[in-house]
This record gives structure tokens, sequence and C-alpha cells, in this order.
């Protein structure tokens, strides 16, 4: 029988994950239907709950759900109790199990895709919001050796540095004021803009020595050349959009449901062929 899976958010429309996940299936042979569901915030849990019922295998929570599905899990993984969100479920009859795929996405993209090992690396990361919560876990993990959050509202980069202050170990977690970053010297082996700026065409500015030789410039947002990508490339630093997390994401929630682990870069070269229209 056809097993179903589903990505639910709010919007959805945009949504790649059904192309990639119908991608991933074609490439393994999985016997799988995968739809985008739009959902309204209240009808959150009925519409999840109802999903399962109706037989469906596993979901994708994208936003604004990533945080709310966390009241739904009868089970959280590490990474989900870490960043708070979740952005993967596992269904069985009795049982919600919730992951999140987001961080190992970031890392699989920058240390095999991109190539850039992160053990020993200085990184700063621009934002404070669920992208940023999944992240850290899987980059303090990875060995880095100083991680330093700078967010808009500064608050929320105290609250993010003091919740992962337990899992750092000898590793250099902090935050810096924006006003504090324009002033200081310090320069970083990769920036990661996990903010939605670049969406609205905004940017935190950002001192133009902030890369240190040989840095990534990374920014999670793909589909289009944001200001920050812009800045780093008048750098010249190597940058890269979000579209391998993207689809990493994806493959680790795959792995997670089917037991197999897909091949991404043929899923991440045809959508950036698509993408070049
Ligand atoms: P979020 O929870 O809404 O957080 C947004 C963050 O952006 C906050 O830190 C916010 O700062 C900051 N921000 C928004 N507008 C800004 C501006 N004009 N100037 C400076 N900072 C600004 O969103 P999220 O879930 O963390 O997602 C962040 C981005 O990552 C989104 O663009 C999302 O599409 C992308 N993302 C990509 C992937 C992928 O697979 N590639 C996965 C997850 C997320 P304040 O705290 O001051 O409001």
């Amino acid at each position: 029988m056809t097993d179903r899976y589903a990505v639910i958010g709010h919007p959805i429309a945009h949504s790649k994950s059904p192309q990639i996940h119908a991608a991933f299936a074609a490439q393994t042979g999985q016997d799988l239907v995968y739809e985008a569901i739009l959902c309204e915030p209240e009808a959150l849990k009925s519409r999840i709950l109802e999903f399962r019922d109706q037989g469906g295998r596993g979901m994708n929570i994208t936003l604004p759900f990533k945080q709310e599905v966390m009241g739904l899990a009868t089970e959280q993984s590490p990474a989900v109790r870490l960043a708070g969100a979740a952005n993967t479920l596992i269904f069985s009859k009795t049982q919600i199990i919730a992951h999140n795929t987001d961080g190992l996405g970031l890392v699989r993209d920058l240390e095999v895709n991109l190539q850039f090992p992160l053990a020993g690396k200085s990184v700063l990361l621009l934002g404070a919001g669920g992208a940023s919560y999944g992240v850290v876990g899987p980059l303090l993990a990875a060995a880095v050796s100083a991680l330093v959050v700078v967010n808009r509202t500064q608050d929320k980069a105290r609250g993010l540095v003091d919740s992962f202050s337990h899992f750092s170990g000898s590793i250099a977690l902090s935050t810096l004021s924006h006003g504090d970053l324009m002033e200081s010297s310090r320069r970083f082996d990769v920036v990661i803009n996990a903010t939605s700026a670049g969406l609205s065409g905004q940017m935190l500015a950002l001192p133009k020595n902030i890369f240190s030789p040989g840095a990534l410039a990374y920014d999670m947002v793909y589909g289009r050349e944001t200001i920050f990508m812009a800045f780093a490339r008048a750098q010249a630093v190597q940058v890269a959009d979000g579209l391998g997390m993207l689809v990493e994401q994806a493959a680790e929630a795959f792995y997670l449901w089917r037991g197999l682990r897909p091949q991404s870069g043929p899923v991440i070269n045809e959508l950036r062929r698509q993408e070049a229209g």
C-alpha cells in the first residue's frame, strides 16, 4: 500500500518539500505520496491527528508551527528538546515522535556539499529565531571553536545563548550587541544569516572586515540574492544560500521515515536548474 506523508504550514503553496520527497521516493524506489497541507493555526492539532488517523506515516512541520507542534509529541528527540522546535513527526498507532532535522541539514550542507569542515572554525550566527535555535546544537556538536550570536533584539540572542550554555562545553558560546559587533575587529570563518531580513530586502549592517581569509558566508534564505549575500560577494568570500540546507533537512527526514538515505546532490542540482529558469 502506498504510504502517505505531508508537510503542514501556513502559508504552504511555496513549499518545495513535495517535489523534494517525490524525487527522493523515485530515486530510492519507495512507494509513497507526499502532499502539502495548508492549515489555519486553530486547526493544527485536529488536522495532524486526522492525517495520522487516516493512515499518514509522517509529517514535516513548517512555519509557523514548529514550536506549537511539540505539544502533540509523545516523544521528543534530543535535538527537539534542545531547539524547542520540531520539523519532522513520525506516526504510529499510539505514538507521535518529534525530530528536528534543520540543524543536521545545515551542517551536512556546509561540510558535505560545500566541503567546508566546521571543526575549529569560528562562527557568527545572525538571528535568534526558530531557525537559529535549530542549528546551534548541531554547530556545537560539529566542534566549532567559537559561536557568537548577534540579533536585532539582543535579549533574544541572550536567551538563545543561555539555553545552550550547558551544552557548549569548551566551545566559546557568546552574544554581542549589534553595536559592539560594529566596533569589534573580530573576524569569523563562517557567517550564517539565520534572519528573515533578506525576505524583506533588509539586513543587519555588518563591518566590512567581518570575514577571515577563506571565509564562507551562508544565508539560510534561498531562491533569491539577499543583501547579505551581495555584501559578502563584495568582500570576495565564498557565498552559499540555504537551498542545500532545505534539501538536506528533507533527506534526514526521509531517512528517519524510510531508513534509506537518498542522494541529495541530484535534487539540489535539479532545483537550481529550475531556479535558473
Ligand atoms: P523567525 O523565528 O521568525 O526569526 C526571524 C529572525 O530574523 C529573528 O532573529 C529576527 O530578529 C530577525 N529579523 C527579522 N527581520 C529583521 C530585520 N529587518 N533586521 C534584522 N533582523 C531581522 O524565523 P526563523 O524560523 O528563525 O527563520 C529565519 C530564516 O531562515 C527565514 O528566512 C527562513 O525562511 C529561513 N530558514 C531556512 C531553512 C532552510 O532549510 N534553508 C530552514 C529554516 C529557516 P528579532 O528577534 O529582532 O525579531
